[in-house]
């Protein structure tokens, strides 16, 4: 083991400590990399610490079969670090199953002609009826639905704080406040300056979610905030909470804390405008009010919003940056980050060391150069 430490001399460093970089920081240093992870805020993984933490890929992506492979892939890997993070006092989730309730027999159809690829991946169909035995205090859903088991939801800022512990425990030396300020890259390593000065490295790994659009130094990348609001809800009692997360274009969920609802989230292509709004939060509010009335007496316990990095494809940016030999990039996750920010940290990890992951050919930055 050398002595040169990893906060002045690193073999990597790695931008942003949301779910992607910390999850690639800690891949990176269970190989033997000494690894510096950096975040521009105090509280690291300002995307990720905002998400809902719906495990389950959405029915969006049956309509990219790369996509919901990698989103399948990522499922996976989130259900390893849950069990292996979780402790009696912090179980970082939910197990409560998703619903999805269609409107009509066409939307049924369409929904199951997409899924037929994909055996078991909508669950079971259910009548309106049985809808209304699984959901009993849900407006009567029109037709049925979709009724799948297996989902659960993330504490979303437990996990993030989870990741950064593993992470320290692995090795990896953690900086928060510490905003990569600009960079120079070369054919044999890169020079980051941070506040206190310029670092050195083999690599960087840019994993600024929404943020990486445009970081000093390097070319702007075709990644842009889409801003998501969310509400807490705490009912009079538990029995007013969903059973299930039931989706749709916003979603109800049952917080993995036991007594409150998780009500998301808005799409919003403003830029990087702070929020929470007062269109969002009554956009929200009619959605529940519309179809849970039960929960019309529900206290709000919290407004909050965050910035998913969307692409125009709609698929995360995942390798090499094109004239930059140096500089890997694991961005553009889009609402699917939690689900799939840890596989991405094994993918950026194996081509670190000089693998080529097959999966990434989906993912490769230079697809969108022109
Ligand atoms: C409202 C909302 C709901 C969501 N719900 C879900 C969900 O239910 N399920 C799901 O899977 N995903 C969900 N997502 C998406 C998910 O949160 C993101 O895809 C994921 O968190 C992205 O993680 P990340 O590590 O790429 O980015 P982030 O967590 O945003 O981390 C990037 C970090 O880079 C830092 N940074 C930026 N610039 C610099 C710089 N110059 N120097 C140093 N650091 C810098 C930032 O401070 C930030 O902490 C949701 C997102 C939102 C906003």
């Amino acid at each position: 083991m050398s002595d040169k430490s990893a906060a002045r001399q690193p073999d990597v460093i790695v931008v942003g400590a949301g779910v992607v970089g910390t999850s690639t920081a800690r891949e990176l240093a269970h190989a033997g990399a000494r690894v510096l992870l950096i975040d521009r805020d105090q509280a690291p993984g300002a995307g990720s610490r905002a998400a809902a933490g719906v495990g389950v890929p959405s029915v969006r992506l049956l309509q990219d079969p790369p996509m919901l492979a990698f989103a399948l892939r990522g499922q996976q890997t989130l259900a390893k670090d849950l069990h292996r993070l979780a402790t009696p006092e912090r179980p970082l989730s939910g197990a409560c199953g998703v619903l999805r309730p269609v409107a009509d027999q066409a939307a049924a159809d369409r929904l199951a002609a997409l899924a037929a690829e994909h055996p078991g991946f909508l669950g079971s169909w259910v009548s309106p009826d049985e809808v209304a035995a699984l959901e009993p205090t849900m407006r009567k859903a029109a037709h049925g639905a979709y009724v799948d088991p297996g989902a659960t939801v993330v504490d979303a800022p437990a996990y993030v704080e989870a990741l950064v512990a593993e992470a320290r425990r692995a090795g990896v030396t953690v900086r928060t406040d510490c905003p990569l300020l600009s960079l120079r890259s070369d054919d044999r390593g890169v020079t980051a300056e941070l506040p206190d000065g310029p670092v050195r490295a083999d690599t960087l790994v840019l994993a600024a979610g929404a943020w990486s659009g445009a970081l000093p130094g390097l070319p702007a990348l075709p990644v842009r905030p889409v801003r998501g609001q969310m509400l807490r809800l705490a009912p009079e009692s538990a029995d007013q909470r969903p059973r299930h997360i039931v989706s749709g274009p916003l979603y109800l969920a049952p917080a993995p804390d036991g007594r409150t609802v998780l009500v998301g989230a808005t799409e919003e292509d403003t830029g990087f405008t702070p929020g929470p709004t007062v269109e969002g939060t009554l956009m929200l509010l009619a959605h529940v009010a519309r179809n849970w009335p039960a929960l019309r007496t529900a206290r709000v316990v919290d407004t909050w919003y965050g910035f998913r990095a969307t692409t125009e494809d709609g698929r995360p940016l995942i390798g090499g940056l094109p004239g930059h030999p140096r500089v890997v990039v694991a961005t553009g996750h889009g609402g699917q980050g939690i689900l799939t920010g840890s596989h991405t940290g094994e993918l950026v990890a194996a081509l670190v060391a000089g693998e080529q992951p097959g999966e990434l050919v989906h993912f490769d930055p230079a697809r969108t150069a022109s």
